[in-house]
């Protein structure tokens, strides 16, 4: 366990100079006034969901309760297979729950009910960018859709192209753009639309050890600047204590909350954090927690493909 702590540590901190490949160029982080600061909490209360008819029935989710607060970064870490896109999709108001509430409310007005998905946004593992509109068309879509006029909207979507580091790129096709820069299109097209809660489902499990830590750089300076609600969904230990403020950890399906670990690392958030004694024990506890967890799911697996005529 130790040893892989250590491995990451060398896999994602260290300039790779030998290969000739070095770290990234910092990118400023130079967030537009234009964010929204208005905070909302996500309140789950026990959600069932069941996913398929008869035999074939899947039960994903089983009475998940959780309180995500406005402001907070939480992640959600659990092994492949558990219900975490399933929880994202039902709060993002994209698939109803089988049973069970899902409330994003303003914490100084919780009587008042919002309609799901109208306070969020995603970014996904696979990024679903048009693949025939250039970074500025792709990043100001959602803006179109809101009937803002083109003027308006290019001129938000260049504020934003600046903040995530892609000038220059603006009339680049996704296809002519690295996986990294992908990313960051994808992120600067959420968080245009200036939404509160912020839902991102393993948004940088495909990329390569040092974009991602790029990237996760840039998501901190993001959430310090603007203290959205996140819900970071991860399969990766190290990834899930160096970004959240807590980690919800989940059981094999159905997936239901096996720990809440609240990560009292100081902010700002430095990558050199792992290497501390407390990054240690934290790491200890959650693979502590979910190394059952993924025994339980891999089982699951081996039963499934046995039954399989
Ligand atoms: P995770 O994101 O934790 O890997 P998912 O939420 O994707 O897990 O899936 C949980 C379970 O629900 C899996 O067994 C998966 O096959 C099933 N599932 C997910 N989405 C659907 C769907 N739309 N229809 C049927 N089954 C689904
Ligand atoms: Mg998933």
């Amino acid at each position: 366990m130790r040893s892989r702590r250590r491995s990451f540590r060398r896999a994602n901190l260290a300039p790779s100079s030998s290969s000739g490949c070095s770290r990234q160029l910092p990118i400023p982080i130079l967030l537009p006034q234009l964010i929204a600061q208005i905070g909302m909490d996500v309140v789950v209360e026990e959600v069932t969901q069941i996913w398929g008819q008869g035999l074939s029935q899947v039960k994903a989710l089983d009475c998940f309760s959780h309180h995500f607060r406005s402001g907070r970064f939480s992640c959600l870490l659990g092994p492949s297979g558990c219900g975490k896109s399933t929880l994202i999709q039902i709060i993002g108001g994209l698939e109803p729950a089988t049973a069970g509430h899902v409330r994003v409310q303003d914490p100084q007005r919780p009587d008042r009910a919002r309609p799901l998905g109208a306070d969020s946004v995603m970014v996904w593992q696979n990024l679903n960018l048009f693949p025939w509109r250039n970074v500025i068309g792709n990043i100001a879509f959602g803006l179109e859709m809101r009937g803002m006029s083109r003027a308006e909207r290019y001129h938000r979507a260049n504020a934003f192209i600046a903040s995530v580091g892609l000038r220059g790129f603006e009339h680049h096709l996704p296809g002519q753009l690295s996986g990294g820069m992908r990313q960051r299109v994808a992120l600067a097209r959420a968080l245009i639309m200036e939404r509160p809660v912020l839902l991102m489902d393993e948004p940088f499990a495909a990329l390569d050890a040092q974009t991602k830590i790029v990237m996760q750089e840039e998501l901190l300076k993001i959430f310090d600047r603007t203290h959205k609600t996140i819900l970071f969904v991860t399969h990766a230990i190290e990834e899930a204590i160096l970004l959240g403020d807590e980690v919800v950890v989940m059981t094999a399906r159905p997936g239901r909350i096996k720990e809440v670990i609240p990560i009292a690392l100081p902010r700002p958030r430095l990558l050199e954090m792992v290497n501390t004694k407390e990054f240690g024990a934290l790491f200890d506890r959650t693979f502590h927690l979910i190394r059952e967890e993924v025994t339980a799911a891999l089982a699951q697996q081996a039963a499934l493909v046995a039954s399989q005529p």
